[in-house]
């Protein structure tokens, strides 16, 4: 695409190391960045402090590097931008889209007891509004969290109900935002950002115009799409990618035991991605040659995974 800038980032949690299944991630977003003639850059996503592995910043980097994909530019950490995602969710407040809540998670079953809702329904629902500012707000309790506006923002910004997106591979998808996840989280009670606030600052702040990323986020996406809105900034296109499995069926996660990856032989580890991506066996003894012969596959193929 002559003339148009692509940008696209790698954003892993440092909360372990690079498994098979992080890696499909990384190297699908590498290979479209290197397709597209565009930038390729590297943020630690390490906003929430608890989850995260003291020194597993460095060794992805190094795990990457090790896999021969090396980021064009200094790599971002979430945790030096506190500054940003105060300024965005100031603005959200100023714009009457944010707003403080005091619900403690017992708060809100009670809410939805109060409504008839049984208890096991309660985990599939979204927050019910109780400190909504036209509810009465805080009503003398002490704020907890911020949350979004989700129904001002689609009525302010008319926004479609549901909300619609296509996803460079899963294609068109649709969600009712405001039913279904509802007014979501911008800081924690913790004191913590929340990875949906911090991950719309940054892929603007950073003008990436092509997230890849794995597909267990892809839900995710309308909930950023409602933020880019609030926010004013470009919607970047979406590509999400094939999960791993385990033996059992289930998605490799750091959760659930994965390996990291073995770095003895980055090629093993990068042909085994390959093939979840899609992509022919190795074409060379190296991993340098064999990434630059997927980059010519994938060139090929993108018309498949759109634009
Ligand atoms: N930090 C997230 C993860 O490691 C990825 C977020 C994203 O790519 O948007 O799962």
């Amino acid at each position: 695409r002559p003339g148009t800038a692509y940008r696209g980032r790698f954003a892993p949690s440092p909360t372990g190391l690079l498994h098979a299944g992080s890696l499909v991630a990384a190297l699908a977003s590498w290979l479209d960045a290197r397709a597209h003639g565009g930038a390729w850059l590297v943020r630690i996503e390490d906003v929430d402090r608890p989850r995260c592995v003291a020194g597993a910043d460095a060794a992805i980097l190094e795990q990457l590097r090790a896999c021969g994909l090396t980021p064009d530019e200094p790599v971002w950490w979430q945790s030096r931008r506190d500054a940003a995602y105060a300024h965005a969710l100031r603005r959200l407040v100023d714009a009457g889209w944010a707003y403080p809540c005091a619900c403690t998670r017992q708060d809100i079953e009670a809410a939805w007891l109060a409504r008839g809702v049984p208890r096991e329904r309660h985990s599939a629902r979204p927050y019910p509004g109780t400190c909504r500012p036209e509810h009465g707000g805080l009503r003398g309790r002490a704020p907890r969290a911020w949350r979004l506006h989700v129904g001002r923002v689609i009525a302010d910004r008319g926004l479609p109900v549901p909300l619609t997106w296509r996803d460079r591979r899963l294609g068109p998808q649709a969600q009712d935002v405001e039913a279904a996840v509802g007014d979501f989280v911008l800081k924690r009670a913790d004191g913590l950002w929340a990875y949906q606030l911090a991950v719309v600052v940054d892929d603007a702040a950073q003008g990436i115009t092509d997230v890849v990323r794995g597909e267990d986020l892809a839900d995710n996406t309308p909930r950023q799409i409602v933020l880019q809105q609030a926010l004013g900034v470009p919607t970047p296109r979406y590509l999400h990618t094939p999960l791993v499995r385990d033996a059992r069926g289930e998605k490799l996660s750091k959760q659930n035991g994965a390996q990291a990856l073995d770095l003895r032989d980055p090629l093993a580890a990068l042909a085994a991605a390959a093939a979840v991506l899609g992509l022919p066996g190795p074409a060379a003894p190296t991993a340098p040659r064999s990434l630059q012969g997927w980059i010519h596959a994938w060139r090929e193929r993108s018309l498949q995974f759109g634009p």
